[in-house]
């Protein structure tokens, strides 16, 4: 026997009696690490916590296997490089929204929030079993990405603002923290939008760099503080119907996994998908009433003719985008054919219901 295959039949030999001799509980003690770099402050409300229980649900499903650690905004990456961080493997997976890549890649907008568009429940119809999931898998496979939905919102807040918008008119010169194509209409509206990511909101607006702000909703926006820099908080939140946060996972990390945990981990995403927006649709009332009683914030409606112009802008704005690229082409077609269906059921469903339940 040549000593090359000597020593390669001894080595397997050791390797299968060693495996036969070690209890199955030895493949968790060397378990797989991964990081997840996030767009948000640390364990921030809801946001935040999402990550934090993706991570840990994965860690838990996995039986100690695969073991996530959360760093936050600025922790190993700051929040507009969380892309980047994970396409290049500084980490295996992030949490974000899919808007904050809109320089990157355009087309990602559609998969967080597209003003006028989808609710939490539409957005899900759409992704899991209307084709865009496969569409959102389509556009980040360049980048070695594999998107996942990990969080929904549901309907946002319009923002918070030092002056009444009465009409169209007080929507000209303002300098408003809003991101995504929401901060594209606002500029056609004659406004200034300002990506910030949230940890820098509050001294902007508080300062006065930035006259308004969007973030997400009283839950979220009473845990900035933001009621203590701005007086009106306006409502609905137009540019946000039901903003989907995502999961990026780096595609060779993933494929390296063993089929069980790569289950995991992208049911663990739908785990947390939902459950964000059962603990948003729990625990905004609750903060709203504390802002409006405790905190004297003036809560508004928009004016029918201030949403109506948005609303008109926002379809040339998403119209505009989806004339840049055949990609983008495809993800609107998709994206407007089933919002043209589904808003025919959510209106003698959802809204039918609601209602009748006010009425
Ligand atoms: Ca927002």
């Amino acid at each position: 026997m040549k000593r090359r295959d000597f020593v390669k039949t001894a080595g397997m030999g050791v390797l299968a009696a060693g495996a036969a001799a070690l209890p199955p509980v030895s493949r968790a003690a060397r378990p797989i690490r991964w990081k997840m770099v996030t767009t948000w402050p640390k364990n921030f409300p809801g946001l935040g916590t999402g990550a934090n229980n993706l991570a840990r649900l994965i860690t838990e499903m996995s039986g100690g296997r695969l073991r996530v650690r959360v760093y936050g905004a600025k922790e190993i990456v700051p929040a507009f490089e969380v892309f980047d961080a994970v396409a290049r493997g500084t980490a295996e997976m992030g949490h974000g929204a899919a808007y904050y890549w809109k320089g990157k890649v355009e087309a990602a907008q559609f998969f967080a929030a597209v003003p006028f568009g989808l609710t939490a429940q539409e957005m899900n119809g759409w992704l899991y079993h209307g084709g865009g999931l496969e569409l959102w898998r389509e556009l980040y496979a360049p980048f070695g990405l594999v998107p996942a939905p990990a969080g929904n919102t549901g309907v946002q807040m319009g923002g918070w603002f030092n002056k009444e918008i009465k009409s169209v008119a007080d929507l000209k010169g303002l300098k408003m923290r809003i991101p995504g194509l929401g901060g594209e209409v606002l500029r056609r509206a004659g406004g200034t939008p300002v990506s910030l990511p949230g940890g820098e909101i509050f001294t902007s607006l508080e300062s006065g760099a930035i006259d308004a702000t969007e973030w997400v909703g009283p839950y979220n926006d009473r845990a900035f503080g933001l009621f203590k820099a701005a007086r009106y908080y306006y409502y609905p939140g137009w540019h946000e119907p039901g903003s989907t946060l995502e999961c990026i996972i780096n595609r060779k990390a993933l494929d390296a996994l063993p089929k069980d945990l790569r289950s995991i981990v992208l049911n663990a995403c739908r785990v947390v998908n939902q459950d964000m927006l059962a603990e948003y649709t729990a625990r905004n009332n609750q903060a709203l009433q504390d802002l409006i009683q405790k905190h004297k914030v003036q809560v508004r409606p928009f004016p029918p003719e201030v949403l109506q112009r948005l609303r008109t802008l926002s379809e040339q704005v998403v119209a505009d985008i989806a004339a840049k690229d055949p990609m983008a082409r495809k993800i609107y077609a998709s994206f407007r054919r089933f919002r043209a269906q589904v808003m025919q059921w959510t209106d003698i469903s959802e809204r039918a219901f609601l209602n009748a339940r006010s009425g």
